[in-house]
């Protein structure tokens, strides 16, 4: 592959480095993070195995300083596959398998259900798949991958050892039991009882995306992080609002019930599927059901990606679409509380569609869902935060910098085209243009900033209204009339082209 591929493919990624100040850890948990990141490495490992059957060949391939671009490209991959279209393969010409490494590569989709009928165990998250004597079998990770379980079952032990806090040892001890195991209940739940002041991990097989053969299998990562405080007090009083301001947003249903806790924090490290493709500003996790039934979930902010995010990629976006004195109010502070009040509004609005009470609105949206739920989100957690600055809690003055910042976050959005979370800002967008709120001009969009939290309000309102209704075709209409990028958005968006669309970061480690 020549050098102007590589630098093509490069220019999509804007190198950062986000930092982190591990300073105000004592030595006891100076050494928990040491023997984590132990554990984390051994977390790449396999998931270089899990992603593709070839991932390492080709680290191998490239691991020498003239290749530096390359491997940086094909780790940030998870491989020789770009993520940003659609795992087409570089620098080779095999396209990447659907079902990744966790089966064997010309295995077909009907092949594994033939063979799951007679071995369950083939379906099961935690397993990979072989071909033994020509027959399809499952070996559990812990097998499979045993030299490096035992090696991160070490790590989290020495780790436990360190920890003082009794929650955070129990959380370390059960996740090493439960990486013997490859059943991870038990740890799941101590993981939402985990109260230490300063740290927080997941690691083990989360996510099941890049299993796309079958959608079962969970790749494995590992994410070390730093609470924040200062940041969680007021997150913490939000929190203590929200039964008012989903009152606010939606008088007319049942209390939601089984909101998710926010924390935030800084990343301190991050592997395996955690570290490659999209890079994460939020999660929430468990994904098991039951464990969130019985014990919950916990959403978490990183606060220093999501200023990466700000610096490197909305920031740019602005200052090349916004007049010069609307870019010049974004910042952190206002996107900060648009993600902390878009992940709040999740669980506010309509659950269950009209007249029923065990219809989800999910259920009834079908394929409109994912968009209209995003958009709603998006502009009740606007609103949300306008009324908070109207009581105080948020400071009032700081209006236009949170307006000018979600239409920087909106446009840049929007360039993934047909993506739920595109569609849901070009709703927003489009809805905003449609009411005058936005203009276009030879300088750039302006933002009327005093009609767009009251406009967003109102499309929120149009958003619940639609889920509550439950109609899909109306919901497909809404969408078709302003989801779609077109016209002045769609000149905008090809005037940023060439800016990139992903971080490519390096985590800086102060003080540990
Ligand atoms: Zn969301």
């Amino acid at each position: 592959m020549d050098k102007e591929m590589v630098d093509k493919m490069l220019s999509r990624f804007a190198p950062v480095d986000v930092p982190v100040d591990c300073t105000p850890l004592d030595d006891e948990r100076k050494q928990i993070v040491k023997e984590l990141i132990r554990a984390g490495d051994e977390v790449a490992d396999i998931f270089w195995e899990q992603t593709s059957p070839d991932a390492k060949e080709w680290i191998q391939r490239y691991s020498d300083p003239n290749h530096k671009d390359m491997l940086a490209l094909i780790k940030m991959n998870g491989g020789p596959y770009d993520r940003l279209s659609h795992f087409k393969p570089f620098p080779g010409a095999k396209p990447r398998p659907k079902g990744g490494g966790f089966y064997p590569r010309d295995v077909t989709k009907a092949e594994v259900e033939a063979a799951a009928k007679k071995e369950p165990a083939i379906l099961d998250p935690y397993t990979m798949v072989v071909r033994r004597d020509g027959k399809l079998t499952a070996l559990p990770y812990h097998e499979y991958f045993k030299e490096q379980t035992t090696r991160i079952v070490d790590a989290l032990r020495a780790a436990a050892a360190h920890a003082e806090n009794r929650s955070l040892r129990t959380y370390l001890l059960s996740k090493a039991e439960d990486f013997l195991q490859d059943n991870y209940f038990n740890s799941d739940c101590d993981w939402i009882d985990l109260d230490d002041p300063l740290l927080d991990v997941v690691i083990g097989p989360y996510e099941v995306y890049e299993d796309e053969l079958m959608g079962t299998k969970a790749a494995h990562e590992a994410v070390i992080m730093l609470n924040l405080p200062k940041q969680q007090d007021l997150v913490r009083q939000v929190e203590a609002k929200i039964p008012e301001l989903s009152e606010w947003v939606w008088p007319y249903s049942d209390p939601a019930g089984g909101a998710t806790p926010i924390r935030v924090v800084d990343s301190i490290y991050r592997s395996g599927d955690g570290a490659v493709g999209y890079q994460f500003v939020a999660f929430n996790l468990p994904n098991d059901p039951v464990v969130r039934r019985e014990k919950g979930a916990k959403k978490v902010l990183h606060r220093n990606f999501l200023q990466a995010r700000l610096d490197k990629i909305i920031r740019p976006v602005g200052e090349a679409l916004l007049i010069p004195e609307r870019a010049a109010e974004i910042n952190f502070d206002g996107l900060f509380k648009f993600v902390l009040m878009h992940e709040n509004c999740h669980s506010m609005g309509p659950q269950f569609v009209k007249g029923t009470k065990d219809v989800p609105v999910g259920a009834a949206l079908k394929e409109s869902y994912v968009a209209i739920e995003e958009a709603k989100a998006d502009t009740s957690g606007m609103a949300t935060a306008g009324l908070l600055m109207e009581q105080g809690l948020f400071e009032a003055d700081k209006a236009q910098g949170l307006c000018s910042t979600f239409v920087a976050a909106q446009l840049r959005a929007i360039r993934f085209q047909g993506e739920a979370h595109a569609i849901a800002a070009q709703i927003s967008l489009a809805w905003l243009a449609e009411q005058g709120v936005l203009s276009f001009g030879p300088k750039g969009i302006d933002v009327d900033c005093q009609r767009v939290l009251p406009a967003l309000k109102e499309l929120s309102g149009r958003l619940m209204q639609l889920q509550y209704e439950g109609n899909q075709s109306n919901a497909a209409e809404f969408i078709e009339k302003y989801g779609i990028t077109r016209g002045e958005f769609k000149s905008a968006v090809d005037k940023i082209h060439d800016q990139p669309v992903e971080l490519m970061p390096t985590i800086i480690v102060k003080g540990l």
